[in-house]
């Protein structure tokens, strides 16, 4: 990636991030900016997939909010499993232990997560691109980021294995 990219995305990613960490990032289209350094505003600024971006975006930002594995977290997971009619809940420990079943709810809270921030970044501003998860189906580069910051978000916020 050209340093001129890797600066305005560090920048573009300071900004969701410190945005996420107000608790924000749902109004993040009322908060100012240099939308002209602004990848959101602006992705043909960067060289890179537009989606790759986005994603990444929202990946950073996400752990700002859920900086940890807690009693509050496991409550949101479950609320997404009940919302998705799944009769299965889950519990700190099953996260703790990284049991099957429950790993599986978490992937499934982490894509949700996902999918809630790109909804977010599509009313972002009038230039802001509209995506979502589905967008990966099918493109292998796409399915292999997302499956890598679903393994970023999983590490940074239940703490690596072992
Ligand atoms: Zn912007």
């Amino acid at each position: 990636m050209p340093a001129e990219d890797k600066s305005l995305l560090e920048e573009t990613i300071g900004h969701f991030r410190r945005i996420a960490r107000e608790n924000r990032f749902a109004e993040n289209a009322a908060v100012p900016h240099d939308a002209d350094r602004c990848l959101v505003c602006r992705p043909e600024k960067a060289s890179e997939d537009p989606f790759t971006i986005y994603v990444e975006v929202v990946a950073r930002s996400i752990p700002e909010r859920r900086p940890a594995l807690d009693e509050d977290l496991v409550a949101a997971v479950n609320e997404d499993l009940a919302l998705y009619g799944e009769s299965q809940t889950i519990t700190l420990g099953d996260l703790e232990q990284r049991k099957e079943e429950a790993m599986e709810a978490w992937r499934f809270w982490v894509r949700n997560a996902l999918e809630t921030g790109l909804e977010l970044l599509s009313v972002h501003s009038p230039t802001s691109l509209e995506f979502s998860l589905e967008d990966a189906q099918g493109d292998p580069a796409r399915e292999r980021f997302v499956d890598e910051k679903i393994r970023f978000l999983t590490d940074a916020i239940l703490g690596r294995k072992g």
